[in-house]
């Protein structure tokens, strides 16, 4: 394979976003994915939700931060939004770490615009359990969409796609950098950006490289066929409470859950990387996320289970206390020159990724 300018490893979200940019920048461009596909890990296994800011009570910066980029992703991905449903955020009467009070001052201060629910909504939630429902202003991506849209892009910016190229490790080379991938080849590149988010870890230990400490989730994310009545995504905030979001790449919802979405959680250390997710195991926790959901949209108990997908999902330690979403960026990672590492937290917060990459070129 040629040697290019940018060698992107990893085509999720992140990783072809950015690997369009270089390339409309105009240097050469190529992208691995070990998949078959772009864009069929976390960027498809997610919860669709472009965040607006309303989810994020306790880290006013990464709410902030969310308001802008909002704006940024729903003009770049237009072909790709859906907003056919209300958006609802619900706040619980027992066991929320926040009150109606506190958040609606926390949407004032951010700028995050609300209205009360409507009685449409409101009679269809339990309101012995539910203290307030309001219609915000967010949207849901199309997640397939997505990909055609960034494959549109990696065309028009002359990107080279490679798919079904797994990258094992990455060496220092004199003056570049060599991909030696699972394939046997080798590829030099003068610059490379992993982005390969939960397995990140994975090439920099098989690099000689320092470990991130990086935070991992077993995760089940059920697709559910709604009943006719529940026409709206809905939020309940801000503890162990549960999520019913639009699904549109398969034109169903997803229903994710505090407490029963993670099935198991383990930290990459300092020098031991990683789990074995084939040996994790599948078995659906649906029937526990329906039952403890019911008792603030009783009717979700009609809605019918179609599957679950189950991926991993990747955070940095401190959002696991301060619910922050920041982007990982660290150019020259580990001292090693022209190497760079992203993670992105969500969708929107490609842009302060873009942000650093545009200062540095
Ligand atoms: C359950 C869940 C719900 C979420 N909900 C939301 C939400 O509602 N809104 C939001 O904005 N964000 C959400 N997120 C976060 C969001 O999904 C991620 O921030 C985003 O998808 C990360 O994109 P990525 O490109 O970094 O990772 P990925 O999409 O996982 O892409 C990584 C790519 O790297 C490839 N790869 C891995 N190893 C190698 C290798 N060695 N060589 C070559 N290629 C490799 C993989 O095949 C994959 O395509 C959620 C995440 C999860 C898991």
């Amino acid at each position: 394979m040629h040697a290019a300018e940018y060698l992107i490893v990893g085509g999720g979200f992140f990783g072809s976003a950015i690997a369009a940019y270089l390339g409309r920048c105009g240097y050469s461009v190529l992208l691995l994915d070990a998949a078959e596909n772009l864009c069929t890990r976390a960027s498809y296994v997610n919860q669709a939700r472009v965040h607006g800011g309303y989810h994020y009570p306790r880290s006013v910066v990464t709410a902030l931060r969310s308001q802008e980029n909002y704006l940024r992703f729903i003009r770049d991905f237009d072909a790709a939004i859906v907003d056919n449903f209300e958006k609802v955020y619900a706040i619980a009467k027992l066991g929320s770490f926040i009150t109606t009070e506190q958040f609606v001052n926390f949407c004032a201060l951010t700028g995050c615009r609300l209205v009360e629910a409507t009685p449409a909504i409101t009679r269809l939630l339990n309101r012995e359990l539910i203290d307030a429902a309001f219609v915000v202003e967010e949207c849901a991506f199309d997640a397939g969409k997505i990909r055609i849209l960034l494959r549109q892009q990696l065309h028009s910016a002359g990107v080279t796609v490679v798919t079904d190229k797994k990258v094992l490790r990455i060496q220092k080379k004199s003056s570049v950098l060599s991909a030696h991938l699972a394939s046997g080849e080798e590829i030099e590149a003068e610059r490379i950006i992993v982005a390969t988010y939960s397995s990140l870890n994975e090439i920099l230990c098989n690099s000689d490289l320092p470990l991130l400490p990086l935070c991992h989730e077993w995760v089940e994310l059920p697709l559910l066929a709604p009943p006719t009545s529940i026409a709206f995504g809905l939020t309940v905030m801000d503890g162990p409470f549960f999520s019913f979001m639009p699904f549109p790449p398969e034109q169903c919802y997803s229903l994710s859950h505090v407490s029963y979405t993670p099935h198991q959680s383990w930290q990459d250390g300092a020098s031991a990387w990683g789990i074995a997710t084939a040996n994790l195991s599948k078995q659906s926790r649906v029937q526990v996320m329906l039952q403890d959901s019911r008792r603030y949209l009783p009717s979700i108990a009609d809605a019918q289970y179609i599957k679950s997908l189950w991926e991993v999902k990747t955070i940095l330690p401190r959002s696991k206390h301060d619910d922050s979403r920041p982007i990982l960026y660290q150019n020259n990672y580990g001292d090693c020159a022209g190497l760079s590492v992203v993670l992105g937290a969500k969708i929107d917060n490609l842009y302060d990724c873009l942000d650093y990459i545009a200062q540095e070129l």
